[in-house]
C-alpha cells in the first residue's frame, strides 16, 4: 500500500495499515491528527452494532445458517439431536424447558456443521484451482473479530472465521479464494486483485455482502 490507512473494524477496534518500514512515529502522527474522526467513526460503528439476540430455544425462533434464516422446531424425545431440513432446524430434547441442554445441543450442531462445511468448501476450491495451488494446505477454523479469514503463507495455512457459517456459501467461497490468492501474491496489490477477479468475478459484491450483522450474530 502507498498510504497510511485508518479503518474502524465492526467491533469498534481501530485498524491502522501502513506501507512497509513506515516509522512508528509517522503512524502515531497520523493517528493523533485524525483523533476526532476516529472518535466519531468508532461511536458510529458501536451504535450500529445490532444488539444481542436473547435466545430461549423455543419453536419459531429464527436462526441464521448459510445465509438464510431458519425456523427452529423443538420437539420432545429421548433421541436428542439436531437436524436441518430446508428452512427448518429440528431440535429434539428430553426436556422441553431445559435451556442449557438445548443450547448445548445447538452449539454442538453448529460447531460440527461449521467444521464440515468450511473444510469441504475450502478443499473444493483448492481442487478447483489445483494448477494455481499445487501444495498441501492446512485449514484452521476459529472465531475471529474484524476479519473473515487470514493466511500464513510460509505455513501454507488458512484460518477462517467460524462465523462464516452464518453467511451464504458463495460468500464463504469468496473468503476462501481471497486467502488462497495470498499464496500467489502476499499484498493486496494489482496482481492480487487481477487474480481474485479471475477466480471470483463477483468479489466486490461479496465483500459488501459480508456485513457486520453476520459478525455480531450468535446462535
Ligand atoms: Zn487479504
Amino acid at each position: 500500500m502507498k498510504n497510511i490507512r485508518l479503518r474502524i473494524a465492526g467491533d469498534g477496534t481501530l485498524c491502522v495499515s501502513a506501507p512497509m518500514r513506515t516509522p512508528i512515529s509517522e503512524v502515531e502522527r497520523v493517528v493523533v491528527k485524525n483523533v476526532e474522526w476516529i472518535k466519531k467513526a468508532t461511536a458510529k460503528t458501536v451504535a450500529q452494532r445490532p444488539t444481542e439476540i436473547k435466545r430461549e430455544y423455543y419453536t419459531d425462533e429464527k436462526f441464521l445458517y448459510l445465509g438464510a434464516e431458519r425456523t427452529l422446531v423443538v420437539a420432545q424425545g429421548r433421541r436428542e439431536g439436531v437436524e436441518i431440513q430446508d428452512d427448518y432446524i429440528f431440535l429434539t430434547v428430553a426436556k422441553l424447558d431445559d435451556f442449557d441442554r438445548k443450547k448445548k445441543l445447538l452449539d454442538k450442531w453448529y460447531r460440527t456443521q461449521t467444521e464440515q462445511i468450511l473444510s469441504q468448501r475450502f478443499y473444493a476450491q483448492v481442487e478447483r484451482f489445483r494448477a494455481l495451488f499445487p501444495d498441501e494446505y492446512a485449514l484452521k477454523i476459529r472465531s475471529m473479530v474484524g476479519r473473515w479469514g487470514s493466511c500464513m503463507i510460509t505455513k501454507k495455512t488458512v484460518t477462517l472465521n467460524s462465523k462464516l457459517i452464518y453467511a451464504d456459501a458463495s460468500l464463504i467461497d469468496f473468503v476462501i479464494l481471497h486467502e488462497l490468492c495470498h499464496f500467489k501474491y502476499k499484498n493486496h496489490d494489482k496482481d492480487f486483485y487481477t487474480l481474485l477477479s479471475r477466480l471470483c468475478p463477483r468479489h466486490k459484491e461479496c465483500r459488501k455482502a459480508l456485513t457486520n450483522k453476520i459478525i455480531y450474530y450468535s446462535h
